[in-house]
């Protein structure tokens, strides 16, 4: 059976590993450019599995099922390609602001789900924060929720590393050629037409165009983020505990987790949605700076730091449904679409693979 993947993102990626391990499938992975250069480029790789409110059905599987199945994938990623992937395990610190005191009961209630479940979660008061994380300006923090278990990665290399691990599985890859179309046994592209038995749209925000022509128009739209990369030239607090740290929906990111020790740090991301066409607006300074000044309140050394680069990227969010979209498309049983992941597409990438692959076996 030859399957076409179009899009070569972590999904894709991720979509093109997972099935190179099934037998007798003959793959082949399009993308206009090379690989993660779109959402995925931009991503902060923060993984939000057991500390996000999901506690049941396909959200929470999902999640769980990632967390899970990423410690089995980086040492073999990591074995196959050669590549070190900056992998973070020591967890995800929530630090809570008086915004969120009133949720206190909830993140005491989620940890005893979570002990169910077979996870960790610890909910902290001020005086253990301050302990294990003296970096932290806790006057605005009423205390923190501590994932030991969640992880953060460099969603670049990490794609990469699925690609290299595909291809020497025998995936072949083609980047710098678009998909212009595609009918259920056919895929027309800038390189040529080629016929195939079955296609999986992991298109990102080009899922949209891609399907328009089918009649069955898969609506993503863009979501911009932006985000800062900080030199700081040492850590911040104590060199040994260094989790992804996050507040009000801002996240200071250790780079280079587990490689090297830890002296620069990634914080995002905005949130700005798109006009009512659905048409990505021009990045706004306004949220990047209060973004920014969020990060410097929760860690003020960060005010001398060296700030090396600002980005943005487009999260491809389905319009009007929930994020990821993993489905046949309606009225075609050959082609399958995972799109749409939104603020969570490096979280679910391992899941929606696997969901795929029992899909299509
Ligand atoms: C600033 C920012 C921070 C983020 N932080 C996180 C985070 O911490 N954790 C998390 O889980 N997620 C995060 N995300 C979201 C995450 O980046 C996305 O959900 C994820 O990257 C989506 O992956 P994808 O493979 O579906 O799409 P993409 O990475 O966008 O890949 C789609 C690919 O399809 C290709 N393509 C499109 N059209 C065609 C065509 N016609 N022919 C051939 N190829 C085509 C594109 O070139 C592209 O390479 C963040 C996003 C942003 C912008």
């Amino acid at each position: 059976m030859h399957i076409a993947i179009i899009g070569c993102g972590v999904v894709g990626a991720a979509i093109a590993y997972e099935l190179s391990q099934v037998p007798g499938l003959k793959i082949t992975v399009f993308d206009l450019k090379p690989p993660a250069q779109a959402s995925t480029g931009a991503a902060l790789g923060v993984l939000m599995g057991i500390i996000s409110h999901k506690t049941k059905g396909k959200a929470w599987r999902m999640r769980e099922q990632s967390i899970a199945t990423y410690e089995q994938w980086i040492p073999k990623l990591e074995a196959v390609s050669g590549r070190k992937i900056p992998f973070n395990r020591q967890g995800i610190l929530m630090l809570l602001t008086p915004e969120e005191i009133s949720k206190g009961a909830q993140w005491e209630n989620l940890a005893a789900i979570r002990a169910k479940q077979g996870w960790q979660l610890e909910v902290w008061d001020t005086a253990k924060l301050q302990q294990a994380c003296p970096q932290l300006n806790t006057e605005q923090i009423t205390g923190a929720v501590y994932s030991p278990c969640d992880r953060q990665l460099d969603p670049t290399t990490l794609t990469l590393a699925l690609v290299d691990a595909a291809m020497s599985n025998g995936v072949s890859f083609k980047f710098g050629v678009e998909v212009n179309g595609f009918s259920s046994h056919n895929i027309e592209t800038s390189a040529g037409k080629i016929s195939v038995d079955k296609v999986i749209v992991s298109a990102g925000l080009g899922s949209t165009r891609v399907t328009a022509h089918l009649n069955q128009k898969i609506d993503i739209r863009p979501v911009l983020g932006q985000a800062i990369h900080f030199h700081v030239g040492h850590a911040l607090g104590n060199p040994d505990f260094q989790p992804a740290i996050t507040g009000n929906d801002v996240h200071i990111v250790p780079c280079g987790a587990g490689i090297v020790p830890a002296t620069d740090y990634w914080v995002g991301a905005t949130v700005e949605f798109p006009n009512t066409e659905g048409y990505s607006l021009p990045p706004d300074t306004e949220l990047l700076e209060s973004v920014k000044q969020q990060a410097i309140s929760f860690c003020p050394e960060l005010k001398n730091a060296t700030i090396t680069r600002t980005w943005s990227g487009l999260r491809p969010r389905p319009e009007g449904r929930p994020a990821p979209i993993i489905e046949k498309l309606p009225g075609y049983s050959n082609i399958l679409v995972a799109t749409g992941h939104y603020r969570n597409g490096v979280l679910l990438a391992p899941a929606t693979a696997v969901t795929i692959r029992e899909m299509i076996i």
